[in-house]
């Protein structure tokens, strides 16, 4: 046997939520949107040239940067864009956290950040949330590496006031702070007007949630020049082509149809508030969500339980088993109304029988 396996890069990865494929499903358990992409998105499809295919995509991913540029009123060269904010997310780490000093996020957050940061030798400290779930500001006032939460935080669907993520970000301008606004439109606000006052701050957004894309994979990132600067060379380092022709058009088609993004999220909205007065009725307890799901508890029927019912019944919720803090807590992403009263009609029952 040679020595080849001390040489491995070995890590854990990350594991995302399931991805049955069921006829009948309700799937409620990746906060993907419920509803299909822009009717632009599907023009734009129908418009695609087959025969560009032989040819590689635009590296500096023109159309798509300067729709976003557009629709988000910024210039192009504060836009970045990649597979996905995950793809994003890793180029930041990459990019940017390059200190012996520790990172620092929330011990209940998004579980991709300690894989980044494991993957690439990054030290990292979690901070833990409050009582309420809530980040607590002065626990990112230490010297560290840099800074990343998500803004409102997953899988709490809690939100932080504009004004306590300045503090975060003006208190930690040696280092690059990066506020990750997966969920920001269900209802939050975005720092995004904060990158013309901060150079050390970068928004990072998605298509998957309230742009219904999340099968194209595209993400973006604002900052100002010089950090896109920094994460385009870093790209160019790494593969110049991360992003596909079709994602370019169909990305660029969906970021111009601000109509459709705005009465889609506002039924998502509106079944999520209605969603909550339902749980609260069935005796669930749970933070108030701005994002397009619920982070809810049940105080005497376990959710392992609810999450193994509700999958008989092909619903899919997400069930975190760690930290055990949230192992009673399951995430429901926010369905159509169609949806979320048949998962509310299958939770009755379940609970009913759970309470014995
Ligand atoms: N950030 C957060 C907080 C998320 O929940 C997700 C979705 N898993 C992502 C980033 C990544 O989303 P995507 O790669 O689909 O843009």
């Amino acid at each position: 046997m040679g020595n080849w396996e001390e040489n491995v890069r070995k890590v854990v990865p990350y594991v995302p939520g399931e991805q049955p494929n069921k006829a009948h499903m309700i799937k409620l358990n990746t906060n993907e949107n419920p509803y299909p992409p822009s009717p632009q998105v599907i023009k734009a499809w129908e418009e695609l040239d087959m025969e560009k295919l032989r040819l590689y995509p635009d590296p500096a991913c023109g159309i798509l940067v300067e729709a976003v540029a557009e629709t988000y009123g910024v210039k192009p060269d504060q836009v970045f864009t990649g597979v996905g904010s995950d793809d994003v997310l890793a180029m930041i780490f990459l990019t940017f956290f390059n200190s012996k000093k520790p990172i620092l996020f929330p011990d209940i957050t998004y579980s991709f950040y300690d894989v980044w940061a494991d993957m690439l030798r990054i030290p990292y400290e979690v901070q833990p949330l409050d009582e309420n779930f809530r980040i607590r500001m002065e626990d990112y006032a230490k010297e560290n590496g840099g800074v990343v939460f998500p803004n409102p935080n997953a899988p709490t669907g809690v939100l932080m006031e504009v004004s306590d993520a300045e503090n975060i970000i003006a208190a930690n301008q040696d280092v690059i702070v990066v506020v990750d606004e997966a969920y920001i439109d269900f209802g939050g606000c975005s720092v995004l007007p904060l990158i013309e006052k901060y150079e050390n701050l970068i928004v990072v957004q998605t298509f998957s949630k309230s742009r219904s894309l999340a099968g194209m994979r595209i993400g973006c990132a604002f900052a100002q020049p010089k950090l896109i600067r920094y994460l385009n060379d870093v790209k160019y380092s790494f593969n110049s082509y991360t992003m596909n022709q079709t994602s370019l058009a169909l990305g660029a088609a969906a970021v111009r149809d601000v109509e459709y993004f705005e009465e889609t999220k506002k039924r998502i909205i509106n079944t999520r508030e209605r969603t909550k007065r339902e749980l609260a009725a069935l005796g669930f307890q749970f933070e108030d969500s701005m994002s397009n799901f619920i982070f809810a508890a049940h105080p005497t029927v376990r959710a392992e339980e609810i999450f193994e019912e509700l999958k008989k019944k092909d619903i899919y919720v997400r069930h975190f088993k760690k930290p055990e803090r949230i192992s009673n807590y399951l995430r429901i992403s926010i369905g159509t109304e169609e949806e979320m009263e048949e998962f509310l009609n299958s939770l009755k029952i379940i609970l009913a029988n759970g309470r014995g």
